[in-house]
C-alpha cells in the first residue's frame, strides 16, 4: 500500500458517510464474456448446472415480464421477438445438451452455453430463408440476457463481503442486490445525486459518490480506497496519515450522531413555537424498526416500486396487503403514506421497455392507469391495509385533471368491490397527489379541490422545470434546487394548497437539505418528509430556526433572480440566524 501514490478523484456526494476498504470493480454494462472469471479448479459441474438453470429461469421470468408490459404498448408483429426468445428458452433439447457438456467437459456453464449458441447461430446464418437468418439478432439478445444473468449471479457472489463497489453505473435493483453482501461503499462513473441509485444508497446507509467520470477504469482490485460521501471524493491508495485522519473523522461523526440522538424525543418545532411535521421516507422494511424506536414519526413517502424491483414483477394483491398491513400496524399510531407504483424513468429494469427519454415516457401513474388490473390490485391492497392503522394514499407523476379523475374513479371502483365483498377499509382514508410536474403546478388551484393533500416531489420538479435529467452526470451542475424558477414553483404550490385549505408536504430530497428546508419552512410548507439519515439533522435545524425569520428569508429569496444570489443570501442568513456554518456541524 505504501509504495503506491495517493490519488484523489472528485465527483458528487450522493450518500453521506465514509468507508475505507478494498474495491470490487463491477463491470456489468459491458460484461466481458471472454474473461474467464473462474480457474479450472473452480469449476464444480453440479454448481455450474444449477447456476445455468437459475439463469435460464430468471431470463424467462424477465422476458415474460417484458412481454406482458410490451403487450400493452406494442403491435402484434413486434411481439414476435419476445415470443421467439421465450420459445427458444423453453427448448429442453438445447438445455440438456449444454448441461451434458458441462458435466462431461467440466467447463463453466457460460463457456459451454456460448459455444452451443455459436453453433446454432452458424446454422441459422447458413439458412436460405431470409426470415430465419434475421432471427440471429433475437438469439443474440437472448444469449446476452442469459449470460448476464449467469455472470451477474457469479459476480455478485464473488463480491467479497465488506468491499467498495466501483462501477460505471448501477441500477437501483443492482444496489439492492449488492447490499446483501455487506457493501461498504459505492462509487460510480455516472449518475446524479437525486438518481434513484443515490436515494437507495442513502436509504441503505451506504456511503456513495457518483459522477466520478472514469473511476471504473482507474481502479483495480489491487488498490485500497476511501470513499468520502460528504465531500464526494474517492481517495485511491491513501497514505497512512490520510487513513488516520479519516478514521478520526469517522469517530467525530459518530460522536455528532450520538449527540443528535438527544433530539429523538424532543418536539419538531421552531424556536418561536411553530410545529413543523417531520416525517421520514421509507424504502425498505429493515428501516422500520429503527424509525419506530428512534423517531416515532410518520412515513411521508413509502415508495412501493421497490416491491417490484426486488422481485422483478408486480407483487400480488395478497403479497402487497401483507406488506402494507405490516407497515400500518408497525407504525401505528403513526401514519404511513403509501405511494402507488412509480415505475419507469430509472426505476424499471433496464431493458424492460426501451424509450429514448424514459423520464418523459411511460412512468408513474401513466403505467398504472394503462394497467388497470395491476392498479386495482394495488389499490385494494392499500385500502385493506387502511383498516389496520393510519394509511394515506398518494399518486405519483400527476400531470393534469383528467388523470386525477381517472385515478379517483378507479379508486372508487376498488372501494365498491371491497364493500360488495364486505371487506373492511378506512372510508376516510386521505388521498393525495404528488406535485412534481410543472403542469400540475399551474393547475394546482384546481387539483387542490380534488384531493386531501399535496406532496411536492422536488427531485422530479427540479428536473422537469429545468429540463435537466436528474440522472445525468453531464448536466449535474445544472440540476439546481435553488434555481429561482424552482423556488417560485414551490411557492405557487404552497399558495394553491392554502387557498384550498389542504396541507402540503415536501417529500423530495430537498427537504433533507438544511439550507433548503429553512426556505421550505419559511414558504409555509407544513410537513417535511426526509430520508432517515437526515431526520435528526433536520429536526435540529427546525429547533434552531425562528419561523418569523424563516418567512422573511423566504420572502426575500422569492424576489431574487440569480441562483448565486439565492445561495449566498441563504448561507449568510444561516450563519446569522442559526449561528453556525453549515459544514461545521450539520453535515460532518
Ligand atoms: C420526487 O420526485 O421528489 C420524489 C419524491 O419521488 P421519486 O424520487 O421517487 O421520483
Ligand atoms: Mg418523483
Amino acid at each position: 500500500m505504501e509504495s503506491k501514490k495517493e490519488k484523489i478523484y472528485k465527483g458528487l456526494a450522493a450518500s453521506k458517510g465514509i468507508s475505507i476498504g478494498v474495491p470490487f470493480v463491477y463491470r456489468a454494462e459491458v460484461p466481458n464474456y471472454n474473461v474467464d472469471i473462474s480457474s479450472p479448479e473452480d469449476v464444480f459441474p453440479e454448481k455450474e448446472i444449477s447456476d445455468y438453470e437459475s439463469a435460464v429461469t430468471h431470463s424467462v421470468k424477465e422476458l415474460n415480464k417484458i412481454f406482458n408490459l410490451a403487450k400493452e404498448k406494442l403491435e402484434e408483429k413486434n411481439l414476435q421477438i419476445f415470443e421467439a426468445q421465450l420459445s427458444f428458452l423453453s427448448d429442453s433439447f438445447f438445455h440438456s445438451k449444454v448441461k451434458e457438456r458441462i458435466s462431461q467437459e467440466c467447463k463453466p456453464a457460460y463457456r459451454v452455453f456460448k459455444e452451443e449458441i455459436l453453433i446454432l447461430e452458424n446454422a441459422i446464418v447458413a439458412s436460405k430463408d431470409e426470415y430465419i437468418r434475421e432471427r440471429v439478432n433475437d438469439i443474440e439478445d437472448m444469449k446476452n440476457r442469459v449470460l448476464r444473468n449467469l455472470l451477474k449471479g457469479r459476480l455478485v457472489s464473488k463480491i467479497t463481503e465488506n468491499s467498495i463497489v466501483i462501477a460505471r453505473n448501477l441500477t437501483p435493483a443492482d444496489t439492492i442486490l449488492f447490499s446483501n453482501r455487506n457493501l461498504l461503499g459505492i462509487a460510480t462513473d455516472l449518475g446524479g445525486v437525486n438518481s434513484h441509485v443515490a436515494i437507495v444508497s442513502r436509504s441503505l446507509k451506504i456511503p456513495a459518490v457518483v459522477a466520478m467520470h472514469d473511476i471504473s477504469v482507474s481502479i483495480t482490485s489491487e488498490d485500497f480506497l476511501i470513499i468520502d460521501g460528504y465531500k464526494g471524493i474517492v481517495v485511491k491508495n491513501p497514505t497512512e496519515e490520510t487513513i488516520a485522519s479519516y478514521r478520526e473523522q469517522v469517530a467525530r461523526n459518530l460522536e455528532f450522531e450520538n449527540r443528535l440522538m438527544e433530539l429523538e424525543k424532543l418536539p419538531s418545532e421552531t424556536k418561536d413555537g411553530k410545529a413543523i411535521r417531520l416525517s421520514t421516507n421509507l424504502e425498505f422494511n429493515n428501516e422500520v424498526d429503527f424509525v419506530v424506536t428512534h423517531f416515532g414519526c410518520d412515513v411521508g413517502l413509502y415508495r412501493t416500486e421497490h416491491l417490484f424491483m426486488e422481485e422483478g414483477e408486480f407483487p400480488s394483491e395478497e403479497e402487497q396487503y401483507k406488506q402494507y398491513r405490516f407497515l400500518a400496524e408497525r407504525l401505528y399510531p403513526g401514519i404511513v403514506t403509501i405511494r402507488t407504483f412509480d415505475l419507469g424513468g430509472d426505476k424499471i429494469l433496464p431493458d424492460a421497455q426501451k424509450e429514448l427519454n424514459p423520464f418523459l415516457g411511460w412512468r408513474g401513474i401513466r403505467i398504472t392507469l394503462d394497467k388497470k388490473d395491476v392498479f386495482l390490485s394495488q389499490l385494494r391492497a392499500i385500502l385493506r391495509a387502511s383498516a389496520a392503522g393510519n394509511v394515506k394514499i398518494m399518486f405519483p407523476m400527476i400531470s393534469g385533471i383528467e388523470e386525477v379523475k381517472k385515478t379517483l374513479d378507479i379508486l372508487e371502483e376498488a372501494k365498491a368491490q371491497l364493500r360488495a365483498e364486505e371487506i373492511r377499509f378506512d372510508e376516510d382514508m386521505k388521498v393525495g397527489i404528488m406535485i412534481e410536474i410543472p403542469s400540475a403546478v399551474i393547475l394546482a388551484d384546481e387539483l387542490g379541490k380534488m384531493v386531501d393533500y399535496f406532496s411536492i416531489g422536488t427531485n422530479d420538479l427540479v428536473q422537469y422545470t429545468l429540463a435537466v435529467d436528474r440522472d445525468s452526470s453531464l448536466v449535474s451542475d445544472m440540476y439546481e434546487k435553488f434555481h429561482p424558477a424552482v423556488l417560485r414553483m414551490i411557492s405557487m404550490i404552497v399558495k394553491s394548497a392554502e387557498k384550498n385549505n389542504i396541507p402540503v408536504s415536501v417529500c423530495g430530497e430537498m427537504a433533507s437539505d438544511p439550507y433548503a428546508s429553512l426556505l421550505l419552512i419559511g414558504m409555509g410548507v407544513s410537513e417535511l418528509s426526509v430520508e432517515s439519515l437526515s431526520y435528526l439533522r433536520i429536526k435540529r435545524l427546525i429547533r434552531l430556526v425562528n419561523y418569523v425569520n424563516a418567512s422573511e428569508i423566504a420572502e426575500n429569496v422569492l424576489r431574487m433572480s440569480l441562483i448565486s444570489e439565492v445561495k449566498e443570501y441563504i448561507a449568510e442568513c444561516f450563519n446569522k440566524n442559526i449561528g453556525e456554518k453549515l459544514n461545521e456541524t450539520l453535515y460532518v
